[in-house]
Protein backbone atom coordinates (compact mmCIF):
# COMPACT_ATOMS: atom_id res chain seq x y z
CA UNK A 1 0.00 0.00 0.00
CA UNK A 2 1.91 3.38 -0.62
CA UNK A 3 1.30 6.37 1.45
CA UNK A 4 0.70 10.00 0.18
CA UNK A 5 0.71 13.57 2.22
CA UNK A 6 -0.83 16.28 0.41
CA UNK A 7 0.06 19.49 2.68
CA UNK A 8 -3.26 21.82 2.17
CA UNK A 9 -6.78 21.20 1.77
CA UNK A 10 -7.70 24.25 -0.44
CA UNK A 11 -8.81 23.37 -4.09
CA UNK A 12 -5.39 22.42 -5.38
CA UNK A 13 -5.01 19.81 -2.45
CA UNK A 14 -8.29 18.38 -3.15
CA UNK A 15 -7.62 17.68 -6.70
CA UNK A 16 -4.54 16.22 -6.33
CA UNK A 17 -5.83 14.15 -3.74
CA UNK A 18 -9.10 13.59 -5.75
CA UNK A 19 -6.64 12.48 -8.82
CA UNK A 20 -4.41 10.08 -6.65
CA UNK A 21 -7.42 8.07 -5.47
CA UNK A 22 -8.19 7.33 -8.55
CA UNK A 23 -5.01 7.10 -9.83
CA UNK A 24 -4.26 3.96 -7.21
CA UNK A 25 -7.97 2.98 -6.87
CA UNK A 26 -7.74 1.00 -3.21
CA UNK A 27 -3.64 0.72 -3.75
CA UNK A 28 -3.28 4.05 -1.12
CA UNK A 29 -3.67 5.47 1.27
CA UNK A 30 -3.85 9.38 1.39
CA UNK A 31 -3.36 12.12 3.81
CA UNK A 32 -4.96 15.55 3.43
CA UNK A 33 -2.92 17.75 6.02
CA UNK A 34 -4.17 21.29 6.93
CA UNK A 35 -2.76 23.74 9.35
CA UNK A 36 -6.49 24.88 10.49
CA UNK A 37 -9.06 22.34 12.11
CA UNK A 38 -11.50 22.69 8.85
CA UNK A 39 -10.88 22.17 5.34
CA UNK A 40 -11.28 23.99 2.32
CA UNK A 41 -8.53 26.86 2.39
CA UNK A 42 -9.11 29.48 -0.75
CA UNK A 43 -12.94 28.22 -1.04
CA UNK A 44 -13.30 29.02 2.33
CA UNK A 45 -11.03 32.33 3.06
CA UNK A 46 -10.38 33.62 -0.48
CA UNK A 47 -13.63 33.45 -2.52
CA UNK A 48 -15.73 36.15 -1.52
CA UNK A 49 -18.89 35.16 0.52
CA UNK A 50 -21.17 36.88 -1.66
CA UNK A 51 -19.93 34.31 -4.39
CA UNK A 52 -21.63 31.37 -3.13
CA UNK A 53 -21.77 29.85 -6.18
CA UNK A 54 -18.14 29.26 -6.81
CA UNK A 55 -18.10 27.94 -2.92
CA UNK A 56 -20.33 25.06 -4.23
CA UNK A 57 -17.58 23.64 -5.64
CA UNK A 58 -16.67 22.32 -1.80
CA UNK A 59 -19.37 19.77 -2.07
CA UNK A 60 -17.57 17.54 -4.74
CA UNK A 61 -14.63 18.10 -2.74
CA UNK A 62 -16.20 16.40 0.29
CA UNK A 63 -16.94 13.03 -1.59
CA UNK A 64 -13.20 13.24 -1.99
CA UNK A 65 -12.80 13.69 2.19
CA UNK A 66 -15.32 10.82 1.89
CA UNK A 67 -13.25 8.08 -0.14
CA UNK A 68 -12.29 5.53 2.08
CA UNK A 69 -8.67 5.52 1.48
CA UNK A 70 -8.51 9.67 2.18
CA UNK A 71 -8.00 11.35 5.78
CA UNK A 72 -8.66 14.81 6.36
CA UNK A 73 -5.86 15.39 9.10
CA UNK A 74 -6.75 19.74 10.09
CA UNK A 75 -4.66 20.88 12.81
CA UNK A 76 -1.45 20.06 11.98
CA UNK A 77 1.08 22.88 10.97
CA UNK A 78 3.89 21.67 8.68
CA UNK A 79 6.78 23.22 9.69
CA UNK A 80 5.89 23.95 13.40
CA UNK A 81 4.11 20.75 14.30
CA UNK A 82 6.23 18.31 11.70
CA UNK A 83 8.88 18.73 9.22
CA UNK A 84 9.53 17.96 5.80
CA UNK A 85 11.84 15.64 6.47
CA UNK A 86 10.05 13.51 8.95
CA UNK A 87 6.54 13.78 6.54
CA UNK A 88 9.54 12.19 3.91
CA UNK A 89 9.86 9.16 6.38
CA UNK A 90 6.57 8.59 6.60
CA UNK A 91 4.98 8.69 3.53
CA UNK A 92 6.10 7.31 -0.48
CA UNK A 93 5.20 10.97 -1.05
CA UNK A 94 4.62 14.66 0.05
CA UNK A 95 2.83 17.14 -2.19
CA UNK A 96 2.90 20.49 -0.80
CA UNK A 97 -0.51 22.21 -1.97
CA UNK A 98 0.09 25.35 0.86
CA UNK A 99 -1.43 28.00 -1.93
CA UNK A 100 -0.25 31.67 -1.75
CA UNK A 101 -1.54 33.28 1.59
CA UNK A 102 1.09 35.82 2.23
CA UNK A 103 0.41 39.48 1.03
CA UNK A 104 3.36 41.18 -1.81
CA UNK A 105 4.28 44.00 -0.41
CA UNK A 106 4.08 47.48 -2.16
CA UNK A 107 7.67 48.50 -1.30
CA UNK A 108 6.63 52.18 -0.94
CA UNK A 109 6.81 54.67 2.18
CA UNK A 110 4.26 54.52 4.22
CA UNK A 111 3.38 50.93 3.98
CA UNK A 112 3.93 50.43 7.29
CA UNK A 113 1.05 53.08 8.38
CA UNK A 114 -2.12 51.88 10.54
CA UNK A 115 -4.94 51.66 7.76
CA UNK A 116 -2.38 50.49 5.37
CA UNK A 117 -3.54 46.34 4.70
CA UNK A 118 -2.94 43.81 2.18
CA UNK A 119 -5.26 41.80 0.85
CA UNK A 120 -4.82 38.73 2.13
CA UNK A 121 -5.32 40.50 5.73
CA UNK A 122 -8.54 42.32 4.80
CA UNK A 123 -10.38 39.44 2.76
CA UNK A 124 -9.29 37.34 5.50
CA UNK A 125 -10.38 39.59 8.10
CA UNK A 126 -14.14 39.42 6.18
CA UNK A 127 -14.31 35.91 5.37
CA UNK A 128 -13.53 34.43 8.87
CA UNK A 129 -9.36 33.70 8.83
CA UNK A 130 -8.34 33.09 12.13
CA UNK A 131 -5.58 35.17 11.54
CA UNK A 132 -6.95 38.08 10.85
CA UNK A 133 -10.03 38.08 12.96
CA UNK A 134 -8.69 40.87 15.43
CA UNK A 135 -7.92 43.04 12.07
CA UNK A 136 -10.28 45.78 13.00
CA UNK A 137 -9.99 47.61 9.70
CA UNK A 138 -10.27 51.46 9.80
CA UNK A 139 -13.95 51.97 8.03
CA UNK A 140 -14.10 55.34 9.83
CA UNK A 141 -12.75 57.96 7.52
CA UNK A 142 -14.68 58.56 4.04
CA UNK A 143 -12.27 57.23 1.65
CA UNK A 144 -10.60 54.14 0.38
CA UNK A 145 -7.97 53.34 -1.80
CA UNK A 146 -7.41 50.01 -3.41
CA UNK A 147 -4.24 49.09 -5.37
CA UNK A 148 -4.44 46.27 -8.15
CA UNK A 149 -6.94 45.98 -11.03
CA UNK A 150 -7.47 42.46 -10.65
CA UNK A 151 -10.27 40.67 -9.48
CA UNK A 152 -9.24 40.73 -6.09
CA UNK A 153 -9.41 44.17 -6.06
CA UNK A 154 -12.50 43.72 -7.50
CA UNK A 155 -13.94 41.76 -4.68
CA UNK A 156 -12.70 44.31 -2.10
CA UNK A 157 -14.58 47.38 -3.79
CA UNK A 158 -17.56 45.37 -3.60
CA UNK A 159 -17.53 44.29 -0.45
CA UNK A 160 -16.89 47.78 1.23
CA UNK A 161 -19.74 49.00 -1.27
CA UNK A 162 -22.47 46.49 -0.14
CA UNK A 163 -25.27 47.40 1.95
CA UNK A 164 -26.62 44.51 4.52
CA UNK A 165 -29.09 43.58 2.60
CA UNK A 166 -26.99 42.70 -0.01
CA UNK A 167 -25.29 40.44 2.16
CA UNK A 168 -28.41 38.36 3.39
CA UNK A 169 -27.43 34.80 1.73
CA UNK A 170 -23.52 34.98 2.32
CA UNK A 171 -21.59 33.97 5.00
CA UNK A 172 -19.41 36.83 5.25
CA UNK A 173 -18.72 36.65 9.23
CA UNK A 174 -20.71 38.76 11.72
CA UNK A 175 -17.69 40.75 12.99
CA UNK A 176 -16.95 41.93 9.55
CA UNK A 177 -21.27 42.71 8.48
CA UNK A 178 -21.45 44.75 11.66
CA UNK A 179 -18.36 47.09 10.86
CA UNK A 180 -19.25 47.09 7.28
CA UNK A 181 -22.85 48.95 8.19
CA UNK A 182 -20.95 51.26 10.53
CA UNK A 183 -18.39 52.07 7.91
CA UNK A 184 -18.07 55.89 6.56
CA UNK A 185 -16.27 55.04 3.54
CA UNK A 186 -18.15 56.87 0.70
CA UNK A 187 -15.88 57.17 -2.09
CA UNK A 188 -13.57 54.09 -3.00
CA UNK A 189 -10.73 54.64 -5.72
CA UNK A 190 -9.34 51.62 -7.54
CA UNK A 191 -5.86 52.19 -8.26
CA UNK A 192 -4.57 50.86 -11.73
CA UNK A 193 -0.99 51.39 -13.19
CA UNK A 194 -1.71 50.58 -16.39
CA UNK A 195 -4.91 51.05 -18.46
CA UNK A 196 -8.73 49.69 -19.23
CA UNK A 197 -7.46 47.45 -21.64
CA UNK A 198 -4.42 45.75 -19.28
CA UNK A 199 -7.10 45.24 -16.26
CA UNK A 200 -7.08 41.37 -14.94
CA UNK A 201 -10.85 41.69 -13.98
CA UNK A 202 -13.32 39.23 -15.73
CA UNK A 203 -16.32 40.31 -16.99
CA UNK A 204 -19.07 38.80 -14.69
CA UNK A 205 -17.09 39.79 -11.59
CA UNK A 206 -16.88 43.57 -13.18
CA UNK A 207 -20.62 43.44 -14.29
CA UNK A 208 -21.51 43.12 -10.98
CA UNK A 209 -20.16 46.81 -10.18
CA UNK A 210 -22.90 48.00 -12.14
CA UNK A 211 -25.90 47.00 -10.05
CA UNK A 212 -24.91 47.33 -6.34
CA UNK A 213 -28.10 49.14 -4.33
CA UNK A 214 -26.10 51.99 -2.93
CA UNK A 215 -23.13 52.38 -5.65
CA UNK A 216 -21.87 53.57 -8.42
CA UNK A 217 -18.97 52.44 -10.54
CA UNK A 218 -17.43 55.71 -12.81
CA UNK A 219 -14.50 55.43 -15.40
CA UNK A 220 -13.10 58.51 -17.54
CA UNK A 221 -14.05 57.84 -21.11
CA UNK A 222 -10.82 60.30 -22.00
CA UNK A 223 -8.67 56.72 -20.30
CA UNK A 224 -9.86 55.08 -23.19
CA UNK A 225 -8.20 54.23 -26.56
CA UNK A 226 -10.31 54.60 -29.60
CA UNK A 227 -13.32 51.98 -29.31
CA UNK A 228 -12.07 50.42 -32.88
CA UNK A 229 -9.22 49.20 -30.23
CA UNK A 230 -11.23 46.81 -28.41
CA UNK A 231 -11.44 44.80 -31.50
CA UNK A 232 -8.32 43.18 -31.04
CA UNK A 233 -8.53 42.76 -27.17
CA UNK A 234 -9.30 38.41 -26.05
CA UNK A 235 -12.91 37.82 -26.14
CA UNK A 236 -12.78 37.88 -22.00
CA UNK A 237 -11.22 41.41 -21.71
CA UNK A 238 -12.78 42.96 -24.66
CA UNK A 239 -16.52 42.23 -22.41
CA UNK A 240 -14.54 43.84 -19.51
CA UNK A 241 -13.66 46.98 -21.24
CA UNK A 242 -17.16 47.34 -22.48
CA UNK A 243 -18.49 47.45 -18.73
CA UNK A 244 -15.82 49.93 -18.30
CA UNK A 245 -16.93 51.71 -21.18
CA UNK A 246 -20.56 51.73 -19.90
CA UNK A 247 -19.67 52.52 -16.34
CA UNK A 248 -18.25 55.92 -17.75
CA UNK A 249 -21.73 56.89 -18.58
CA UNK A 250 -23.60 56.29 -15.13
CA UNK A 251 -25.15 58.73 -13.11
CA UNK A 252 -23.84 59.59 -9.74
CA UNK A 253 -26.96 58.91 -8.36
CA UNK A 254 -26.17 56.46 -5.14
CA UNK A 255 -24.79 57.31 -1.64
CA UNK A 256 -21.23 55.55 -2.71
CA UNK A 257 -18.65 56.09 -5.30
CA UNK A 258 -15.92 53.63 -6.82
CA UNK A 259 -14.24 55.48 -9.19
CA UNK A 260 -11.56 54.02 -11.18
CA UNK A 261 -8.39 55.63 -11.57
CA UNK A 262 -6.15 54.58 -14.49
CA UNK A 263 -2.93 55.42 -15.11
CA UNK A 264 -1.85 55.86 -11.50
CA UNK A 265 1.26 54.10 -10.08
CA UNK A 266 1.39 54.16 -5.98
CA UNK A 267 4.35 56.47 -5.17
CA UNK A 268 3.80 56.85 -1.19
CA UNK A 269 1.33 56.46 1.66
CA UNK A 270 0.96 59.59 3.64
CA UNK A 271 -0.82 60.61 7.31
CA UNK A 272 0.02 61.52 10.57
CA UNK A 273 0.17 58.19 12.59
CA UNK A 274 -2.18 56.77 10.31
CA UNK A 275 -3.05 56.28 6.28
CA UNK A 276 -4.69 59.64 4.41
CA UNK A 277 -3.50 59.84 1.17
CA UNK A 278 -1.97 57.64 -1.59
CA UNK A 279 0.30 59.74 -3.40
CA UNK A 280 0.61 58.36 -6.88
CA UNK A 281 2.39 59.44 -10.63
CA UNK A 282 0.37 59.51 -13.91
CA UNK A 283 1.47 56.89 -15.94
CA UNK A 284 1.89 56.16 -19.33
CA UNK A 285 2.19 53.06 -21.62
CA UNK A 286 5.63 52.35 -23.46
CA UNK A 287 5.80 50.20 -26.77
CA UNK A 288 6.29 47.08 -24.24
CA UNK A 289 2.66 47.71 -22.45
CA UNK A 290 4.64 48.61 -19.15
CA UNK A 291 4.01 51.95 -17.15
CA UNK A 292 6.34 54.08 -17.20
CA UNK A 293 6.13 57.59 -15.24
CA UNK A 294 5.41 60.65 -16.89
CA UNK A 295 6.47 62.89 -13.45
CA UNK A 296 2.84 63.89 -12.79
CA UNK A 297 2.14 63.32 -9.44
CA UNK A 298 -0.91 64.08 -6.94
CA UNK A 299 -2.86 62.62 -4.00
CA UNK A 300 -5.98 60.58 -3.33
CA UNK A 301 -7.25 60.42 -0.08
CA UNK A 302 -7.61 57.11 1.52
CA UNK A 303 -8.19 56.71 5.42
CA UNK A 304 -8.35 52.66 3.90
CA UNK A 305 -5.57 51.63 1.60
CA UNK A 306 -5.79 47.92 0.47
CA UNK A 307 -3.34 46.51 -1.74
CA UNK A 308 -4.36 43.73 -3.81
CA UNK A 309 -1.18 43.05 -5.76
CA UNK A 310 -1.07 39.84 -5.56
CA UNK A 311 0.03 36.66 -2.94
CA UNK A 312 2.91 34.31 -2.11
CA UNK A 313 3.30 31.43 -0.75
CA UNK A 314 5.48 31.00 3.02
CA UNK A 315 8.54 28.87 2.32
CA UNK A 316 9.00 26.10 4.49
CA UNK A 317 12.19 25.16 6.45
CA UNK A 318 13.71 22.83 3.98
CA UNK A 319 12.22 23.14 0.64
CA UNK A 320 13.72 24.99 -2.30
CA UNK A 321 11.99 28.49 -2.44
CA UNK A 322 11.92 30.18 -5.67
CA UNK A 323 12.06 34.44 -3.93
CA UNK A 324 11.64 35.89 -7.59
CA UNK A 325 8.21 33.82 -8.03
CA UNK A 326 7.14 33.92 -4.44
CA UNK A 327 6.59 30.31 -5.19
CA UNK A 328 8.08 27.00 -4.43
CA UNK A 329 11.00 26.01 -6.80
CA UNK A 330 9.82 23.40 -8.83
CA UNK A 331 10.00 21.86 -12.60
CA UNK A 332 6.59 20.69 -13.40
CA UNK A 333 5.40 20.34 -9.80
CA UNK A 334 8.37 18.85 -8.83
CA UNK A 335 10.80 19.63 -5.96
CA UNK A 336 12.78 17.07 -5.59
CA UNK A 337 13.13 13.22 -4.27
CA UNK A 338 9.51 12.43 -3.49
CA UNK A 339 8.55 16.07 -3.22
CA UNK A 340 6.03 18.02 -5.40
CA UNK A 341 3.98 21.11 -5.29
CA UNK A 342 0.81 21.99 -6.91
CA UNK A 343 -1.58 25.32 -7.65
CA UNK A 344 -0.53 28.48 -6.12
CA UNK A 345 2.82 27.12 -4.21
CA UNK A 346 3.40 25.58 -8.02
CA UNK A 347 2.12 28.44 -10.48
CA UNK A 348 2.12 31.78 -8.64
CA UNK A 349 -0.71 33.09 -7.54
CA UNK A 350 -3.01 33.18 -10.98
CA UNK A 351 -6.05 31.41 -12.82
CA UNK A 352 -9.08 30.19 -11.51
CA UNK A 353 -10.47 27.36 -9.04
CA UNK A 354 -10.72 24.68 -11.82
CA UNK A 355 -6.73 25.68 -13.29
CA UNK A 356 -6.00 23.53 -9.94
CA UNK A 357 -7.87 20.19 -11.13
CA UNK A 358 -5.52 19.69 -14.36
CA UNK A 359 -2.76 20.63 -12.19
CA UNK A 360 -3.23 18.51 -9.25
CA UNK A 361 -3.95 15.42 -11.97
CA UNK A 362 -0.59 16.03 -13.51
CA UNK A 363 1.11 15.80 -10.48
CA UNK A 364 -0.86 13.07 -9.31
CA UNK A 365 0.23 11.01 -12.97
CA UNK A 366 3.93 12.10 -12.82
CA UNK A 367 3.54 10.10 -8.95
CA UNK A 368 1.81 6.80 -10.47
CA UNK A 369 4.43 7.08 -13.08
CA UNK A 370 7.28 7.27 -10.49
CA UNK A 371 6.14 4.85 -7.78
CA UNK A 372 3.91 1.57 -9.05
CA UNK A 373 1.58 0.84 -6.84
CA UNK A 374 2.05 -2.14 -3.94
CA UNK A 375 5.89 -1.30 -4.91
CA UNK A 376 8.71 -0.59 -2.54
CA UNK A 377 8.92 -0.46 1.12
CA UNK A 378 6.51 -0.27 3.49
CA UNK A 379 6.22 3.50 4.69
CA UNK A 380 4.78 3.86 8.49
CA UNK A 381 1.99 6.40 6.96
CA UNK A 382 -1.29 7.49 8.47
CA UNK A 383 -0.23 5.39 11.70
CA UNK A 384 3.44 6.86 11.98
CA UNK A 385 2.27 10.62 12.00
CA UNK A 386 -0.82 9.63 14.76
CA UNK A 387 2.19 8.72 16.57
CA UNK A 388 4.19 11.09 16.05
CA UNK A 389 1.60 13.58 16.45
CA UNK A 390 -0.17 12.07 20.00
CA UNK A 391 3.99 12.04 20.99
CA UNK A 392 3.78 16.21 20.48
CA UNK A 393 0.75 16.65 21.95
CA UNK A 394 -1.05 17.89 18.49
CA UNK A 395 -4.64 17.70 18.52
CA UNK A 396 -5.29 16.88 15.11
CA UNK A 397 -9.30 17.20 13.73
CA UNK A 398 -10.85 14.38 11.32
CA UNK A 399 -13.49 14.69 8.57
CA UNK A 400 -15.63 14.14 11.50
CA UNK A 401 -14.80 16.99 13.48
CA UNK A 402 -14.78 19.22 10.47
CA UNK A 403 -18.39 17.70 9.90
CA UNK A 404 -19.75 18.75 13.51
CA UNK A 405 -18.18 22.23 13.21
CA UNK A 406 -20.29 22.63 10.18
CA UNK A 407 -23.67 21.87 11.69
CA UNK A 408 -22.38 24.37 14.46
CA UNK A 409 -22.28 26.99 11.88
CA UNK A 410 -25.11 26.03 10.25
CA UNK A 411 -27.42 26.30 13.12
CA UNK A 412 -25.85 29.54 14.30
CA UNK A 413 -26.66 31.05 10.49
CA UNK A 414 -28.13 34.04 10.04
CA UNK A 415 -31.83 34.21 8.29
CA UNK A 416 -30.97 33.31 5.16
CA UNK A 417 -27.48 32.73 5.46
CA UNK A 418 -25.85 29.41 4.98
CA UNK A 419 -23.45 29.37 8.24
CA UNK A 420 -22.31 32.10 10.60
CA UNK A 421 -18.75 31.08 10.52
CA UNK A 422 -16.63 30.05 13.35
CA UNK A 423 -13.00 32.21 13.39
CA UNK A 424 -10.82 31.28 16.44
CA UNK A 425 -9.26 28.10 17.18
CA UNK A 426 -10.77 27.92 20.56
CA UNK A 427 -14.27 28.65 19.49
CA UNK A 428 -13.65 24.80 16.62
CA UNK A 429 -11.63 23.16 19.34
CA UNK A 430 -14.75 23.81 21.74
CA UNK A 431 -17.40 22.14 19.11
CA UNK A 432 -15.59 19.70 19.42
CA UNK A 433 -15.29 19.41 23.62
CA UNK A 434 -11.61 19.74 23.15
P1 LIG B 1 -3.99 39.57 -10.42
O1 LIG B 1 -5.13 39.13 -11.25
O2 LIG B 1 -2.63 39.12 -10.76
O3 LIG B 1 -4.01 41.17 -10.37
C1 LIG B 1 -3.02 41.89 -9.70
C2 LIG B 1 -3.14 43.36 -10.05
O4 LIG B 1 -2.19 44.07 -9.27
C3 LIG B 1 -2.83 43.69 -11.51
O5 LIG B 1 -3.74 44.68 -11.96
C4 LIG B 1 -1.41 44.24 -11.44
O6 LIG B 1 -1.12 45.20 -12.44
C5 LIG B 1 -1.45 44.95 -10.10
N1 LIG B 1 -0.13 45.16 -9.52
C6 LIG B 1 0.84 44.23 -9.29
N2 LIG B 1 1.90 44.82 -8.69
C7 LIG B 1 1.58 46.13 -8.55
C8 LIG B 1 2.27 47.24 -8.00
N3 LIG B 1 3.49 47.13 -7.46
N4 LIG B 1 1.65 48.45 -8.02
C9 LIG B 1 0.42 48.57 -8.55
N5 LIG B 1 -0.29 47.57 -9.07
C10 LIG B 1 0.29 46.35 -9.07
O7 LIG B 1 -4.17 39.13 -8.89
P2 LIG B 1 -5.41 39.05 -7.89
O8 LIG B 1 -6.42 40.11 -8.14
O9 LIG B 1 -4.76 38.93 -6.56
O10 LIG B 1 -6.08 37.66 -8.24
C11 LIG B 1 -5.37 36.41 -8.10
C12 LIG B 1 -6.06 35.33 -8.92
O11 LIG B 1 -7.31 34.96 -8.30
C13 LIG B 1 -6.41 35.78 -10.32
O12 LIG B 1 -6.25 34.71 -11.20
C14 LIG B 1 -7.87 36.16 -10.20
O13 LIG B 1 -8.59 36.14 -11.41
C15 LIG B 1 -8.36 35.10 -9.22
N6 LIG B 1 -9.59 35.59 -8.53
C16 LIG B 1 -10.79 35.35 -9.10
C17 LIG B 1 -11.94 35.84 -8.50
C18 LIG B 1 -13.30 35.65 -9.11
O14 LIG B 1 -14.30 36.10 -8.56
N7 LIG B 1 -13.43 35.03 -10.23
C19 LIG B 1 -11.86 36.56 -7.31
C20 LIG B 1 -10.60 36.80 -6.77
C21 LIG B 1 -9.46 36.31 -7.38
P3 LIG B 1 -0.25 44.81 -13.76
O15 LIG B 1 -1.20 44.11 -14.65
O16 LIG B 1 0.19 46.13 -14.26
O17 LIG B 1 0.87 43.92 -13.27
Amino acid sequence: MRQFAVIGSGPAGFYTVEALAKSYAGGARIDLIDRLPVPYGLIRFGVAPDHQSIKAVSRRYDKVAEDEAVRFVGNVAVGSDISIEELLGLYDAVVLATGAPNDRKLGIPGEELAGVLGSAAFVGWYNGHPDFADLDPPLDGGSAAIIGNGNVALDVARILSKTRGEFAESDIVGHALEALERSAIRSITLVGRRGPHQIAMTPKELGELGHLEAATPHTKSDDFPDEAADAALEPGVRKSVGHLRAFAEMAADKPKRIDFDFFARPMAIEGSGRAERLIVERTRLDDSGASVGTGEIYAIPASLVVSCIGYSTPPIAGVPYDERGGKFANDHGVIGDRLYCVGWARRGPSGTIGTNRPDGYEVAEQIAAAMAPGGGPAKPGGAGLDTLLAERGVQATSFADWRAIEAAEAAAAREGAPREKLVRHADWLAVLGR
